[in-house]
C-alpha cells in the first residue's frame, strides 16, 4: 500500500510540475488585471505564454476571455447571478439575501467571494477544531475540462446538477482562485485580455516570425483564437499558414463593408471597376456544404441549421459540388406577390421552439452573393468575377437559393440611378463591389472592396449607427425603475476603447426600457470598465454587449463626448433616436461603429 501510495504521489508531482496550476493562472490575472496600458498587458501576455505546455494555451486563453471555447463551439455555462449566489451561500454558509446585500454594494461576486469569509471561518473555534476549508491543487487543464463539462449539460432541469458540480470544485479552491473562477462562470472576467491583445502577445512571445497580418488571417479563417495561438508557438508560421486553408464546417468571418458618401467617391475607390447589388434586408448566412452535410451560420458565428431547415435541405440538393463553403443573405419572401419583405418579418424566424409552424407563416429566400472555397480549395483569393462564375457553375435552378443579381456599372450616373431605383423599390441601399484585378475576399475585414451605399446618406446625416451601451441613469416619473437614458458608445479600434458618442432617450418604448434594463442589470459592473473613456458617471455602468441601432440628425463638436475625428475634435450625434432594432445579431466591439465609420460621414458634409 505504501508502495502504490509512494507512485500516486510521485504522479501527482509529476503532474503538478508539468502542468500549470489554476492558482499561478489567477496570479497572472491579477497582474494583467493591474494593467491598464496594452503594451505591459502584451508583456504579461507573452511571458505568460512561455510558462505553458501547448494543450494548456487554449483553454487559458479562453479562460482569460471568460469564455469556454470558439464561439461557433456554443459551449456556454448558462448560469445567471442568482444561480451563482445559490452557490456562494452553499460555500460560504452566509444566507442568499445576506449576499445579495453585499453583492449590491460591490458589483462583483468575484470581489465578494474573496472579501467573504465563510460563516463557519468566522469561528475560532472551527479552525480550532480544525474544520476549515483545505483547498486542493488543481491544474488549468482540471478547472477547463470541468467548465466544458458543466458547459456542455443542456437541456431544462439541470440546473441543479450544474450547480453540484461547480460547488464542489469551488470547496477545492483558495479565495483567489474563487475570485476568478466566479467571474468566469458569470461571464464577467474584466481583466481586459482581448483577441488582439492575445494575438500580439503571441507574435510577440514567437519573435515576430508571423506578420500580425497573418494572423488575423488565420484567425478570420478558424474563428479560434486558442487554436491560432497555439499553432503559432507550436508550429511557428508554416503552421499558421497552413490555417489559410478554411474547414468546411467551421465558420468564416465574413467580408464586410465599408460605407460610400457619395457615387463620385464610390466610382474614384472602385478604380471604375466595379459592379451593383441590391443591398438585401435580412441576416448574413454562411452556407457550408460536404456531400450531404450542410451547416449554416450567422455572422456572429451562431448556428443557423435548426433556425433555417429548409436552407440546409435544399442547399445540400442545388449545390453541384462536394465541398463548398457560400456567403448570402437570407431575406423573409412573399412568393404569392413575389416581393422580397422587411427585416422585422424575418427576425421573427429567430427562434429556439415553433419553427415548424413560423416555416409555414414566413418564407424565406437566399441571395447568394460569394464563394469562399470550392472543392478542397479556398477560392477567396480569386477576383470576384471569377468566384461569381463558379457559383453559376455549380447552382441548380431553385426557387428558394438564387445567385445575387449583379448590375453592371459604367460610370457614377449607373450608381445614383441603382440608388434611385432601391429607394423607389424602399429598399436599404445598394452594395457597390470591386471586379478588378485584386478584388479577393477579405474575411473578417471591413475592407473598401466592397461599400454600401443607403438612400439617406444622400440627403443629410440622417443615417444609423450600431452603437453599444456603456451605461444608464435611472427615470423619473413613469419611467422611474428603469434606466431612460442610456450612454452609447462606438468603438475605437486603434486604442481598443469605446468612446461615448451620445446619451439616448427618444425612441425608447415602455416595453424596450423594461426589456433593455433587465439586459443591463444582468451585465452591470460596479465601476467603469477600463476599456470605456467616458466623461460622464451614469448611474449604472454596463458591460458593453447590447447593440442598438441609432439614428440622428448630425453629428456636432461635443464638449462632453469622446468620440474624437482625426483632427482631435471630439464629436458627438445630434438628436439620436433609437431605431427599434436591438441588433442581437451583432457583436461588441467588432460590430460596433467605428470612429473611422465616423469619420466617413463626417467628411462627406
Ligand atoms: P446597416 O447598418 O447599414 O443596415 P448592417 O448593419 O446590416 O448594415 P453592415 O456591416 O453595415 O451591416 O452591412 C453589411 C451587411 O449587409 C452584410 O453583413 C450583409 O448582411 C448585408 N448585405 C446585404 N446585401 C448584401 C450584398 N449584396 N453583399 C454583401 N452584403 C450584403
Amino acid at each position: 500500500q505504501i508502495f502504490l501510495s509512494s507512485i500516486l504521489m510521485v504522479f501527482i508531482l509529476y503532474i503538478s510540475l508539468k502542468f500549470v496550476l489554476f492558482l499561478e493562472l489567477v496570479k497572472w490575472f491579477e497582474k494583467v488585471e493591474q494593467t491598464t496600458k496594452r503594451l505591459e498587458m502584451i508583456d504579461i501576455l507573452s511571458e505568460l505564454l512561455g510558462k505553458l505546455e501547448h494543450e494548456e494555451i487554449p483553454p487559458t486563453i479562453y479562460l482569460t476571455t471568460g469564455e469556454l471555447g470558439p464561439k461557433y463551439d456554443m459551449i456556454i455555462l448558462g448560469l445567471q447571478e442568482k444561480q451563482v449566489m445559490k452557490i456562494i451561500s452553499d460555500l460560504t454558509g452566509h444566507s442568499v439575501a445576506k449576499i445579495k446585500e453585499r453583492f449590491d454594494k460591490l458589483g462583483d461576486l468575484g470581489d465578494l467571494i474573496y472579501e467573504m469569509p465563510s460563516a463557519s471561518e468566522q469561528t475560532d473555534l472551527s479552525s480550532f477544531l480544525g474544520l476549515e476549508q483545505k483547498t486542493e491543487s488543481q491544474t488549468i487543464l482540471d478547472i477547463w475540462n470541468v467548465l466544458r463539462r458543466v458547459g456542455s449539460i443542456q437541456g431544462t432541469g439541470t440546473e441543479k446538477e450544474k450547480i453540484n458540480i461547480l460547488t464542489s470544485v469551488m470547496r477545492k479552491l483558495d479565495r483567489l482562485e474563487r475570485k476568478y473562477f466566479v467571474r468566469i462562470l458569470v461571464g464577467k472576467m474584466r481583466i481586459g485580455a482581448k483577441d488582439s491583445t492575445w494575438l500580439d502577445a503571441a507574435a510577440k512571445f514567437t519573435h515576430n516570425v508571423c506578420a500580425v497580418e497573418e494572423l488575423d488571417y488565420a484567425f478570420a479563417i478558424q474563428s479560434d483564437i486558442g487554436l491560432v495561438v497555439q499553432t503559432l508557438v507550436k508550429e511557428g508560421r508554416t503552421g499558421v499558414l497552413a490555417l489559410f486553408n478554411p474547414n468546411v464546417g467551421t465558420p468564416i468571418m465574413p467580408m464586410l463593408p465599408h460605407r460610400g458618401a457619395s457615387s463620385s467617391e464610390i466610382w474614384d475607390r472602385m478604380g471604375g471597376k466595379c459592379e451593383i447589388e441590391i443591398k438585401y434586408d435580412g441576416y448574413r448566412l454562411q452556407m457550408h456544404k460536404q456531400d450531404k452535410k450542410v451547416n449554416l451560420w450567422s455572422r456572429n458565428e451562431e448556428s443557423y441549421d435548426s433556425i433555417f431547415p429548409e436552407i440546409v435541405n435544399e442547399i445540400s440538393n442545388v449545390i453541384d459540388a462536394s465541398t463548398a463553403i457560400l456567403d448570402g443573405e437570407v431575406i423573409a419572401y412573399d412568393y404569392e406577390k413575389d416581393e422580397m419583405l422587411n427585416f422585422q418579418i424575418l427576425t421573427n424566424r429567430r427562434r429556439k421552439y415553433g419553427v415548424k409552424q413560423i416555416m409555414e407563416t414566413i418564407n424565406i429566400k437566399v441571395y447568394i452573393f460569394d464563394l469562399l472555397y470550392l472543392d478542397g480549395k479556398s477560392t477567396m483569393n480569386l477576383p470576384l468575377p471569377k468566384r461569381k462564375a463558379l457559383i453559376q457553375k455549380i447552382l441548380k435552378p431553385s426557387t428558394m437559393i438564387s445567385m445575387a443579381e449583379s448590375i453592371s456599372c459604367n460610370d457614377p450616373e449607373d450608381i445614383d440611378q441603382q440608388m434611385m431605383i432601391a429607394k423607389d423599390l424602399k429598399r436599404e441601399g445598394i452594395m457597390v463591389k470591386s471586379i478588378g484585378d485584386h478584388s479577393f475576399y477579405e474575411p473578417g475585414k471591413r475592407s473598401y472592396l466592397w461599400l454600401k451605399y443607403k438612400a439617406d446618406y444622400q440627403s443629410s446625416l440622417a443615417d444609423t449607427f450600431d452603437l453599444v451601451i456603456v451605461g444608464g441613469w435611472k427615470g423619473k416619473g413613469k419611467r422611474a425603475g428603469f434606466y431612460g437614458t442610456l450612454l452609447m458608445a462606438a468603438w475605437d479600434p486603434k486604442e481598443e476603447v469605446y468612446r461615448t458618442f451620445c446619451r439616448l432617450g427618444a425612441g425608447l418604448t415602455d416595453e424596450i426600457m423594461q426589456n433593455l434594463t433587465a439586459k443591463m442589470e444582468a451585465l452591470k459592473l460596479n465601476q467603469k470598465p477600463s476599456d470605456v473613456l467616458s466623461n460622464l458617471d451614469p448611474d449604472i455602468w454596463v458591460k458593453p454587449e447590447i447593440i442598438l441601432e441609432v439614428s440622428a440628425a448630425e453629428i456636432s463638436e461635443s464638449p462632453v463626448h469622446t468620440v474624437i475625428d482625426e483632427e482631435g475634435r471630439f464629436l458627438s450625434l445630434r438628436f439620436p433616436r433609437f431605431t427599434g432594432n436591438i441588433r442581437t445579431d451583432k457583436n461588441a466591439p467588432n460590430d460596433v461603429t467605428t470612429l473611422e465609420e465616423i469619420s466617413t460621414l463626417i467628411n462627406k458634409k
